[in-house]
């Protein structure tokens, strides 16, 4: 395929697996999964969806069902620190957003980060886009119906925002280039933009979710907005856990980052972690199994797991996902598999975490539980 940003032929796939494949939101799609990079820019991506834009319409409403869901971002001393809360502080701090600020969040969907913004800050304009419908209920609770876009952005928003946010919006979009265009088009002289992308390097899993079509490395993301008159400002890889934040201003791009990262090596990574995952679970099927993780790594393992239905339960420590199901397997917090009699545990607990954590996460956990480290098995 041809490359998103620079149109180079992107050759043969960097990754090529057989369906089924994983949604961000957790669904598993029967579809194969295939990457590429791009040997002239280095820009990492997958096709398009086949229908992506009634996808996004009728699927993708992530965080919809329940007002109150949110995603966990961290455990701070016991304590759940959740995304938008830690959306909201950190897009504040580093856009410097200020009262009668006009600003938009691009594709964002409920704008639960922009509503926390406001709600620290009531003095802002908020203005809200997305590419589709859903969330409208949710807007008009807060949002003047005039500053409100769905499926396009106004012509007459030209100039108009002083600042712009896309939380995890490009990943997705089929044509970045007329993101950052869009973004450059709403900005006033001088504005600026907040743009978080996942960071494949900090997270690899995020290789293989199949509805991110763009995976960013410092370098493609400065140029996609470059050509769009938006200079990168900042970029950093240590403020977003998993995720690059990237701040650009409206004006003449002076030096851009260069370099790719060592994308084949995860690749390799990933095509030896599936096929390691794949004969445990065949080499002990009937065996009943635990997963630890109930998010993306979690539901990679089940997903690889043909005898589903000998997975037990996932363990998770976000409350909010403890009590639901994936899959139809239950969620539930951890504490309360502690005390189990060792002979009453199933042997196998595959640990559905980020690699960069999962050891310090299951050391923690078999101290805690009396869990034998042998009986884990990571991705
Ligand atoms: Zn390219």
């Amino acid at each position: 395929m041809l490359c998103r940003l620079c149109h180079s032929d992107c050759g043969s796939p960097l990754l090529d697996f057989p369906s089924p494949s994983i949604v961000s939101t957790t669904a598993i799609l029967d579809a194969p999964t295939t990457a590429y990079v791009c040997p002239s820019c280095g820009h990492i991506q997958k096709p398009d969806f086949a229908e992506v834009d009634a996808f996004y319409d009728q699927s993708y409403r992530i965080s919809l069902d329940s007002g109150d869901h949110d995603q966990l971002y961290a455990v701070v001393n016991g304590q759940p620190v959740y995304r938008t809360q830690f959306q909201a502080e950190l897009a504040t701090r580093l856009l410097d957003i200020g009262s009668r600020m006009a600003v938009l969040d691009y594709g964002c969907g409920k704008a639960a980060t922009l509503e926390r913004i406001r709600q620290n800050i009531p003095g802002i304009t908020p203005a809200v886009f997305d590419i589709s419908s859903s969330y409208k209920a949710h807007w008009d609770r807060w949002i003047a119906p005039g500053d409100q876009a769905m499926y396009r952005v106004p012509p007459e928003w030209s100039g108009r925002f002083d600042r712009v946010m896309a939380h995890f919006v490009l990943e997705h979009a089929t044509d970045p280039r007329d993101v950052f265009s869009e973004i450059g088009r709403v900005l006033a002289p001088g504005g600026k933009a907040f743009v978080t992308v996942p960071d494949v390097f900090g997270n690899p899993g995020d290789l293989l979710v199949i509805d991110h079509v763009n995976h960013f490395t410092p370098a493609s993301l400065s140029r996609a907005a470059t050509e769009s008159g938006l200079a990168l400002e900042s970029l950093s890889d240590g403020d977003y856990r998993g995720a690059y934040v990237a701040i650009f201003v409206k004006g003449e791009a002076k030096a851009c980052p260069t370099g790719t990262g060592n994308i084949q090596a995860i690749a390799e990574d990933w095509r030896a972690s599936r096929a390691r995952i794949i004969a445990h679970a065949d080499a002990h099927a009937g065996a009943d199994v635990e997963i630890y993780g109930a998010g993306f790594y979690g539901a990679f393992i089940a997903m690889l797991v043909k005898d589903r239905q000998r997975v037990l339960h996932f363990l998770d420590r976000n409350p909010f996902l403890q009590g639901t199901t994936l899959f139809g397997i239950p969620v539930r917090n951890p504490d309360d598999v502690l005390g189990r009699p060792a002979h009453d545990a199933p042997r196998t607990l595959y640990a559905g975490l980020n690699p960069a954590v999962a050891a310090t996460v299951m050391d923690g956990w078999c101290t805690q539980s009396g869990r034998d480290p042998l009986s884990i098995i990571y991705i």
